[in-house]
């Protein structure tokens, strides 16, 4: 997608994400919806959560080819609510044990799994083989196999699959990936990039459960470092090396707190990264022969801002989440692979795995 409107940091804070983006993207999305209205495709959200209600649902009433037609909940008080606020009819509505007769309906074209990383691969498989298209929330499943079983699902019931990686779609990290992948600056010699939240949460939930989340910081926040590297550099690591602190073990019993690594690329760029469930991090700095650009912040949906050799990018900031669904409702009509495809998560994964085990091994390990 390209920019098509320029909005200064002051007019996007002034504005709220929401007024800014929807500004922007008001004009720049695909013309598919606004051609023929009766088209936009119906996406159904699975888990009602933090990230559902308070991004995705807002995020779908400024979409242009899709739009909030169904809802899947273990909670009846949410579906009441939910079908309230957002107009959702009850013979939209579905509950985890039910979901499967989504099959015979009609108005249901995509469905979003927005659950604890545990669920992702069991409901990815089942919307697809009840006939939907999948958009599956990050980190794909708890591990490479999981996934690789998640694509193979939906090849096999000939349905489209995706992944919630927002960015893709979000002006500042296209420049980034333009910039790396291009060698604007020549070669990329060295990227360094962090990711993290200091989690202060309940101690009880899901994300500090190794079965249900897969790890801590390094599942949910690493994620985006490790893709953040990887779409710098236009390349795919080779071997990895990591170490670990924890510094609250009582609190992080299950799962990891802070991750350092060490990336090899083929390109032989010095790439670090690190994430977190202890530190509010967030950037993204890129160095190359004859020049440098970085992106602080650089993974969150609150607004991005970056700089190429030190002076401010003067990018807009969008509504990621609804560029993200309108492109894969797009891809759906157009039966067109999308560029956040489940082979997508699948690449991350390995090096999650990979991470792992050299916390185990205390070496490199091959990816
Ligand atoms: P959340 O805890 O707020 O919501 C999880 C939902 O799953 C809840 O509605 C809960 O009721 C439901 N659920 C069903 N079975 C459950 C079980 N056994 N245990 C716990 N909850 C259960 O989580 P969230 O923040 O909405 O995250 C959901 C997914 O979205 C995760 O994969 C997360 O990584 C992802 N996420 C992505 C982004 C992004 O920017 N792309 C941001 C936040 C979350």
């Amino acid at each position: 997608m390209k920019p098509i409107i320029k909005t200064s940091r002051r007019d996007f804070i002034r504005t709220g994400s929401l007024g800014a983006g929807a500004l922007v993207l008001g004009s720049a999305l695909s013309s598919l919806a606004l051609a023929n209205p009766a088209k936009r495709l119906g996406i159904a959200l699975v888990g009602l959560g933090g990230y559902s209600g308070g991004q995705l649902a807002p995020a779908l009433q400024h979409t242009q080819n899709c739009y909030l037609a169904g809802i899947v909940t273990g909670t009846p008080a949410k579906a009441e609510t939910w079908s309230k606020k957002y107009n959702i009819p009850q013979k939209n509505i579905y509950n985890y044990q039910n979901f499967d007769s989504i099959a015979h309906n009609p108005d249901i074209d995509i469905v979003y799994v927005v659950l604890p990383v545990s669920m992702h691969k069991e409901f990815t498989i089942r919307a697809a083989n009840a006939g939907k298209h999948v958009i599956c929330e990050k980190p794909m499943a708890l591990n490479a196999a999981d996934c690789r079983e998640m694509v193979a699902a939906c090849k096999q019931a000939n349905k489209l699959l995706s992944i919630g990686y927002r960015l893709h779609f979000e002006p500042h990290t296209q420049e980034v990936m333009r910039l790396g992948q291009k060698q604007v600056f020549g070669k990329i010699t060295k990227v360094d990039t962090a990711n993290g939240f200091t989690y202060n949460g309940d101690p009880n939930a899901w994300r500090l459960k190794k079965a249900l989340a897969g790890g801590g910081g390094l599942m949910d926040m690493g994620i985006y470092a490790i893709q953040g590297a990887r779409y710098t550099l236009g390349q795919e690591p080779v071997a990895v090396k990591a170490t670990q602190e924890k510094t609250r073990p009582d609190f992080f019993k299950e799962v990891d707190e802070t991750v350092f690594w060490e990336l090899k690329f083929p390109g032989g760029a010095k790439v670090t990264g690190k994430s977190s469930y202890n530190h509010d991090w967030g950037y993204l700095r890129a160095t190359a022969e004859k020049g440098s650009f970085e992106l602080e912040p650089a993974y969150g949906y609150g607004g991005l801002d970056g700089k190429v050799n030190g002076k401010p990018m003067q990018i807009h900031n969008i509504i990621q989440q609804a560029a993200q669904m309108d492109d894969f409702a797009t891809c759906v009509t157009l039966n067109k692979t999308s560029r956040v495809p489940g082979e997508e998560g699948v690449k991350d994964m390995k090096v999650v795995d990979a991470i792992y085990r050299s916390l185990e091994s205390g070496k490199w390990e091959k990816i």
